[in-house]
């Protein structure tokens, strides 16, 4: 136990804090979990259990500022009232990956970017665990890292971190750092500064050595920016679609191969991912296979049939021979170039929602050489309709999921494709981008 902080408060009860709590509990420590909304019953039986005391629908100043160590949630920003008073009385706050990663000794394999972070996690996951290794994952996916760590029976752990965890860590030390992209999103928080927001999502590589390893995208423009900035110690393996001489792995348009440190060739028709993007994910995937010492047939075959995660440009079904792909977790302009630009059939495109400030130009050449008519789904359409006016005849508006796929079937011939890939965040019509993957996939199957 570290006898210097005895007394800790978790910000925030969902699975990353109440995860956090736990751990803390079982490590000594006196623990209060604060939140200033509703926790739900079970993670309140949770915390009952454990004997922690918790309150909700409010912060209880006085117990929050005599903390030793505060842990909180990522969705509380820095900016915040409460996190400003936190810190002018001396505590700076962690998160619970921060403190989590003090009590175990396996390799930490963790994961950012823009786009991809979800995806990566479960195919390096599968990689590792073909490969026969010890590994959980954990961050944004599944349970919290405190738990795992607290079950201790990994030698492995992926983590998907995102930009607001990172700027809460510290000591954390990635033996494999990977950063895929850094492309506008969330820019609400970094002050519309993609410059801030890349510094963010670059302390992925604090405090490693030359004993670590730092995978990332050479072909990102606003990652070549932060690596001017910054000095890496790691051992870099930086992969590439288009420049075959990069060290860690690249895709070669002529042979529409991978290589992987120039040990393992694949043909990207044998990878189980389809997309430009994924040949990137792949990559990554392989990268760390073999940083991890797993045999190149293994790689080559996990790579090959690994099950797509849900809503990420997942295939639904085929309909008198109309195909309807559902891709909502695209909520920005990145992930959905990516999704245009993987579509071999003309396609009828499914765009909208609540904009983060989307410039659709950078979609124009996609949309003019791919799309043959778009389904505006969203309360607010007049910026997609006036971006792609010109370049596309039939543009109709929807707010109903079960319309706008009974719009793509009529406006779909056989061999064309019905891409639900929205650029937009979800909440103006449905709950979250699960619940608008889940309408339209239950709207195509009762087609
Ligand atoms: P994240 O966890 O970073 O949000 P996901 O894996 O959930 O990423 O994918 C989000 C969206 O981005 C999906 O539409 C997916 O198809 C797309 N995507 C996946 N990998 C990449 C990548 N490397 N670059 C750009 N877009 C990607």
């Amino acid at each position: 136990m570290n006898k210097e902080k005895e007394n800790i408060v978790v910000l925030g009860a969902g699975e990353s804090g109440v995860g956090a709590a736990i751990l803390a509990k079982a490590k000594g420590f006196d623990v209060f979990v604060s939140d200033a909304g509703i926790i739900k019953p079970n993670f309140k039986d949770e915390l009952n259990e454990h004997a922690i005391p918790w309150e909700e629908g409010g912060h209880t100043m006085s117990r929050i500022l005599n903390a030793d160590e505060v842990i909180k949630s990522p969705g509380i920003p820095n900016s915040s009232e409460l996190i400003q008073q936190i810190r002018a009385n001396g505590v700076i706050p962690i998160c619970d990956i921060e403190f989590a990663a003090r009590y175990t000794n396996a390799k930490l394999i963790a994961i950012t970017g823009s786009n991809g972070k979800t995806t990566t996690t479960h195919l390096v996951h599968h990689v590792l665990k073909a490969g026969e290794l010890a590994v959980e994952m954990a961050g944004n996916v599944g349970v919290s890292f405190a738990r795992c760590v607290l079950e201790n029976r990994a030698d492995f752990y992926v983590l998907e971190l995102s930009s607001f965890q990172l700027e809460d860590m510290y000591d954390f030390k990635a033996d494999i750092a990977i950063l895929l992209n850094i492309t506008p999103d969330h820019l609400d928080r970094y002050n519309d500064n993609i410059l801030t927001y890349g510094r963010a999502k670059m302390r992925i590589i604090n405090n490693q050595s030359i004993a670590d390893a730092f995978i990332y995208n050479a072909d990102d423009e606003q990652i070549k920016i932060q690596l001017e900035k910054h000095v890496v110690h790691a051992k870099r393996f930086p992969f590439s679609l288009t420049n075959t001489q990069v060290e860690g792995g690249f895709y070669k348009e002529e042979e529409k191969t991978i290589s992987i440190k120039n040990k393992l060739t694949m043909s990207i028709h044998d990878l189980a991912l389809k997309g430009k993007h994924n040949v990137q994910n792949s990559l990554v995937a392989g990268i760390t296979g073999k940083l991890v010492g797993i045999r190149k047939e293994s790689i080559r075959e996990s790579l090959s049939d690994f099950t797509n995660v849900e809503h990420r440009l997942e295939f639904v079904a085929k309909v008198n021979g109309i195909e309807f792909i559902n891709d909502s977790k695209a909520t920005n302009i990145n992930a959905t170039w990516f999704a245009l630009e993987s579509m071999n059939n003309p396609t009828v495109w499914v765009v909208g929602g609540v904009d983060k400030g989307n410039d659709y130009e950078e979609l124009l050449p996609l949309v003019q050489e791919k799309v043959k008519a778009i389904i505006c789904l969203g309360k607010d359409n007049s910026k997609i309709i006036e971006a792609f006016a010109d370049v596309v005849d039939t543009i109709v508006e929807t707010q109903s999921p079960v319309d706008a796929v009974g719009y793509g079937y009529q406006l779909a011939k056989k061999d064309d494709t019905v891409l639900l890939s929205p650029a937009c965040a979800s909440f103006d019509l449905f709950e979250n981008y699960e619940d608008r993957g889940q309408q339209f996939k239950n709207a195509v199957r009762s087609l």
